[in-house]
């Protein structure tokens, strides 16, 4: 008697056969089960979701085709992971398979059964040989308020937010965390404990990674702990992947990604940062990965506390009921889930302390109106600069601009360097005297003369990081280090960290005290542990103050909590420590806020605005995006996709914005336009916009719509 599998395939984004395709096999096969099954010519790779022994309603033998082989070797993914795919399918608007593969390693699709046997017994090999020598995971003493996080966090039954200044010791807490998980036994026959560790940027972050596995190699082996980001080949990915599913690994480090790694044994999920906007996708599903991890502990705990075949065996040694937790780290929380901690949905768990006592560093606003025209750095911050080289001291100076300049342009006529494919200018770098485009990537050599009009004067105006990297190295001639050698200053940021290991490699330069002041992005902001920076310098802070997008102030505040957290982190040189800000506003509350460390105070603020405004997290939204040939056709699909919202479900509760074009309208030739859609709640907008997609399939073939190259929707948007 044959069965009838669901089977779930990955689907291009809008086709239309999102659901679930039924095949046929002549065994029963377990829902998770991964297999191959043709698809029109080819044969691809699904998961079965359900198999039903009827066939459904109107489908022959005729009309089916029979599963083309079973990956037997591999245990099914559980009812677990599959709830939260299907639950990030329905929440982000895309279909089941779309969700469902891409949270799969690529290569997986491209291995037969045997292909895959090979791997695993290569995978169990490798395993035997690093297994685990007896031993006990180390670490600090706990600090009290490190004790009283973790003390508090085992009671708890809600999502935590571990709200942690920075150098408080958040990642001790993760640590000792995971090492309490690790331990807890398990009844025989289940899997093993595991635990998911999310990071915004794993590159960014090399010392994170080499703390857990110095913590739990030697005590758990050399395979207990992997990674999972997109920086990693297909096959390393495939190893990590495969590891966490079969339970060999104990501990998975990685990026959003990570959120849809196969756990049978997940018992905790660390979010470090999770305030950072690389938790949300840009692309395909656009899920948050920190709203998914919240879901996912949920649904793991569900399952751990009504198992579906209850264990008669008392645990052994164990009184609380078994869970999964979810631990939410920032010293800057998302307004999100600083909100669901007012509202007690989240525990909330202070550690306003810096381990060591050290204070943190003492803002200092430069007031742009009372200094010289002109000058990039201010003559204070200068002489604050070469004091602390002059003591030994290291600075950090952060500008979010990369390139000697923004804009060349011609001072005879109006020649700018425009990209000829995007509304943008290309940026100057002047190292390599090339012109590049930061949107579509077109780059060429630096014209020698005006192009229109043949005059020789063409001119950088702004500054980005490499501007400012050669003009402080020139104000920094004269000054000496202590061991008598002249200052030294680098530069980081994407162009400087884009060949493999360059990054560690400017990172350990830092580290060894081999350079005295680092200008860069905001990746020098973000999680380092640097011992002798003293000086935190912003340079071009005010363009996030006025900005058109509601979150600048928000992402804004929590870059310079961070960038002036990389300060003072040696608490012997805390009380001298200090971040500067370059403003044209001192007087801003943004500012007044910081000055205090008070990010309760900035959070309470911005919450009440976006109350009164209706907006996140009071109100819910998402975005209709279009990309077309042209601008007008981009916004005709939208604007009849919201005439035809007429007569929806919950359309009343449904405020839809006219169409507008993105603030760079065109990038690569492709025009870009979005229309903002608003309710007060946000199951009346998952309903809606549930409804709405057939009707969006409908609208790209409006005649109106001609050149429509794609749409998307984009649910709880971070930028608007
Ligand atoms: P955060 O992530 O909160 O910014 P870290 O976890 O990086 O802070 O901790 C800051 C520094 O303090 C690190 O160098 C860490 O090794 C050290 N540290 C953390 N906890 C302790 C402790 N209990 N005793 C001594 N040092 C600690
Ligand atoms: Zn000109
Ligand atoms: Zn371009």
């Amino acid at each position: 008697m044959p069965y009838w599998p669901g089977v779930v395939i990955a689907t291009p984004a809008h086709s239309g056969v999102g659901g679930i395709l039924s095949y046929r096999s002549e065994l029963s096969l377990t829902p998770g089960t991964l297999v191959r099954v043709p698809l029109g010519a080819r044969e691809v790779l699904g998961v079965v979701w359900d198999c039903p022994s009827e066939p459904p309603d109107g489908l022959t033998e005729a009309q089916t085709k029979a599963v083309a082989g079973v990956l037997d070797g591999l245990p099914p993914l559980n009812a677990r992971w599959r709830q939260v795919v299907k639950f990030a399918a329905q929440y982000y608007q895309r279909s089941l398979g779309e969700v469902a593969l891409a949270a799969l390693p690529p290569q997986l699709r491209e291995l037969d059964a045997t292909q895959l046997a090979r791997r695993l017994k290569k995978r169990a090999k490798a395993a035997a040989a690093e297994s685990a020598p007896p031993g006990e995971p180390g670490g600090h003493p706990l600090s009290t308020e490190q004790a009283e996080a973790l003390a508090a966090l085992e009671g708890a039954s809600a999502p935590v937010l571990l709200y942690g200044a920075t150098g408080s010791g958040k990642t001790e807490v993760y640590l000792r965390a995971t090492q309490d998980v690790l331990q807890t036994a398990v009844p025989e026959g289940e899997a093993l404990t595991q635990v998911l560790v999310m990071v915004p940027e794993i590159n960014l972050t090399p010392q994170l990674e080499a703390r857990f596995r110095e913590r739990f190699e030697p005590a758990f082996g050399a395979g207990s702990v992997v990674c999972l980001h997109s920086g990693m080949t297909p096959a390393q990915r495939l190893s990590s992947w495969l590891a966490a599913h079969t339970g060999a690994a104990r501990i998975v480090l990685g990026t959003r990604m990570a959120v849809f790694a196969s756990l049978p044994g997940l018992r905790l999920i660390v979010v470090d940062e999770e305030h950072d906007p690389s938790y949300k996708s840009q692309e395909g599903a656009r899920y948050s990965a920190r709203d998914l991890a919240v879901y996912r502990a949920k649904v793991e705990s569900e399952a751990l506390t009504n198992p579906p075949h209850p264990n008669p065996l008392p645990l052994a040694g164990e009184g609380a009921t078994p869970r999964c937790q979810v631990l939410l780290g920032s010293a800057t929380p998302s307004l999100e889930s600083w909100h669901a901690a007012d509202q007690g949905r989240y525990l909330r768990l202070a550690m306003p302390g810096r381990i060591g006592g050290g204070a943190l560093p003492r803002l200092r606003l430069v007031d742009m109106n009372h200094q010289p025209k002109g000058t990039p750095i201010s003559p204070p911050l200068l002489a604050a600069m070469q004091e602390r080289i002059a003591r030994g001291e290291q600075c950090l100076v952060l500008l979010n601009r990369r390139g000697y300049a923004p804009v060349l342009s011609c001072d005879a006529c109006a020649w700018k360097s425009e990209c000829p494919n995007c509304s943008a200018f290309r940026v100057f770098h002047k190292l390599d005297r090339t012109l590049r485009c930061h949107h579509c990537g077109f780059t060429s050599r630096v014209p020698r003369a005006c192009p229109d009009c043949g005059n020789l004067d063409i001119a950088p105006v702004g500054r980005g990081t490499e501007q400012i990297e050669e003009q402080l190295t020139s104000l920094m001639l004269d000054v000496k280090r202590p061991d008598g050698g002249p200052a030294r200053v680098a530069r980081m940021d994407a162009d400087t960290t884009r060949t493999k290991g360059s990054l560690e490699q400017q990172l350990a330069a830092l580290h060894s005290g081999e350079v005295d002041v680092l200008v860069g992005t905001q990746m020098i902001a973000k999680g380092h542990d640097f011992r002798r920076i003293t000086l935190v310098a912003g340079l071009n802070a005010d363009s996030a103050l006025f900005a058109s997008d509601y979150r600048a102030p928000e992402r804004l505040f929590a870059l310079l909590m961070q960038a002036a957290g990389r300060a003072g982190r040696d608490a012997a040189q805390s009380a001298a420590s200090e971040m500067w800000v370059q403003t044209w506003h001192p007087t801003h509350p943004l500012f007044v806020a910081l000055k205090k460390h008070d990010y309760p105070g900035f959070a309470a603020e911005q919450l009440a605005d976006r109350e009164a405004a209706g907006m996140p997290p009071y109100g819910a939204q998402a975005l209709l995006r279009a990309d077309a040939r042209t601008q007008q056709a981009a916004q005709a699909f939208l604007t009849i996709a919201a005439a035809q919202a007429a007569g929806l479900p919950h359309r009343e509760q449904i405020t839809l914005y006219p169409a507008v074009p993105l603030t760079i309208q065109r990038v690569a030739n492709v025009e870009r336009a979005q229309l903002l859609v608003e309710s007060a709640s946000r199951g009346a907008l998952q309903r809606f916009l549930a409804a709405w997609q057939p009707v969006l399939h409908g609208c790209r073939s409006a005649p109106e719509a001609k050149g429509l190259v794609r749409w998307a929707v984009d649910v709880d948007p971070l930028s608007i």
